[in-house]
């Protein structure tokens, strides 16, 4: 059996690690806030190469949070690409915003810039770019038409710890990066976590404030803000797991390769990297025609996959209200039935990889 994740083989790689921080943290039984915390965000800062770090409670909340401390909420609208995780469309609505939804484009699979262009409003404040699977956004172009009208260029980095683009680390290049250390990310955490980086230091503050009940210290509040905060022991626990962050991502890309290699010449679309990007495979995504029956296949072979997304956004039932059409987002539409997710993570094996190619060869073979 191939799990599609396992963190527990990852976990007993660092044990000895691992139970030392949350040893740690219990004894000293300082749960919230504190030097751990303030460590992590340090490093975490520094490894990114961003000047503030704020710890939060998750990835949803770090861009909640931004978009809070951008000052965009009510009567403000947000572009958002149609094809990631709901939580990037969610934050936005939560904050009192309209989403609006742009569709993405065919060899990378982040935000369409020319669809974007065309959502632009006199309303518009901010463009969310995901750094969907691992694979950085096109940033030179969307910085441009940021600036050129006046918007916040905000990045989901969720999928993206230490991705590369032309030198920069995603989330240091727009106004503000938001982080997720959801378990099964990159860098995971062992609950919910999550972070945003900025060199804006008046952001910083302005996050920080939110999202510790808007305090500058204890029963002084400036603001109302909310309970949004990275606790120690995940903070504990992401310092040990971010010494390796750079080598795990690294073995991603290895297996990735391996990927590539192997299953060149079946009828199957294999993740490109946009020139001068370096992807960290957050997840390995091909295309097929015969997405379905290949996945219940490999299921049955004991080969654990994944769909990421199913439904596009726009699609869902959760948007009805804004009545989408397919025509309106034809790739979206389209990557939705076509779309796999292979198991990736920086513990599987390459001879775990040769075991998952060779049942693809057999699938088609048999057609
Ligand atoms: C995981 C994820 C989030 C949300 O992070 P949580 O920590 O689960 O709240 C946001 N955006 C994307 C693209 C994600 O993959």
């Amino acid at each position: 059996m191939i799990k599609f994740v396992d963190l527990k083989k990852q976990y007993l790689g660092i044990k000895k690690e691992i139970d030392k921080a949350i040893g740690g943290v219990i004894k000293d039984s300082a749960f919230i806030g504190g030097e751990r915390v303030k460590k992590f965000e340090k490093e975490f800062a520094y490894l990114i190469g961003a000047a503030h770090c704020v710890g939060v409670g998750n990835g949803t909340d770090a861009l909640f949070i931004a978009l809070k401390g951008l000052g965009i909420g009510q009567g403000d609208e947000v572009i958002v690409p149609a094809n990631t995780f709901i939580a990037t469309a969610e934050a936005v609505s939560a904050g009192g915003a309209s989403v609006v939804f742009a569709d993405c484009e065919e060899k990378f699979y982040c935000l369409d810039i020319s669809d974007v262009k065309k959502k632009i409003t006199a309303k518009t404040k901010a463009v969310i770019a995901v750094h969907l699977y691992g694979q950085p956004a096109n940033m030179d172009e969307l910085s441009l038409l940021c600036r050129k009208h006046k918007l916040f260029l905000i990045e989901d980095t969720a999928q993206a710890h230490l991705a590369k683009y032309k030198e920069k680390t995603v989330g240091t290049i727009g106004d503000v990066g938001c982080f997720s250390f959801y378990p099964g990310k990159n860098l995971g955490a062992y609950g919910d976590a999550g972070a945003i980086v900025t060199d804006d230091e008046k952001i910083a503050f302005k996050c920080r404030l939110l999202a510790n009940h808007g305090r500058i210290e204890k029963y002084d509040h400036l603001i109302e803000g909310y309970n949004s905060r990275l606790d120690s022991l995940q903070a504990a626990i992401l310092s040990v797991k971010l010494k390796y962050l750079k080598k795990w991502n690294k073995k991603r890309r290895c297996l990735a390769q391996k990927y590539n290699e192997l299953l060149k010449g079946l009828p199957i679309v294999c993740p490109e990297e946009f020139s001068g990007a370096s992807c960290v495979y957050h997840l390995y995504v091909i295309r097929c025609k015969e997405r379905d029956q290949l996945r219940d296949f490999l299921k049955s072979n004991g080969i654990e996959t994944g769909i990421h997304y199913p439904v596009a956004l726009p699609f869902l039932k959760a948007y009805d209200r804004l009545a989408a059409r397919p025509e309106s987002f034809p790739v979206s539409f389209r990557l939705q039935n076509e779309i796999l997710s292979l198991p990736l993570y920086p513990e599987l094996t390459e001879q775990e990889i040769r075991r998952i190619v060779q049942k693809i060869k057999q699938f088609y073979a048999s057609k």
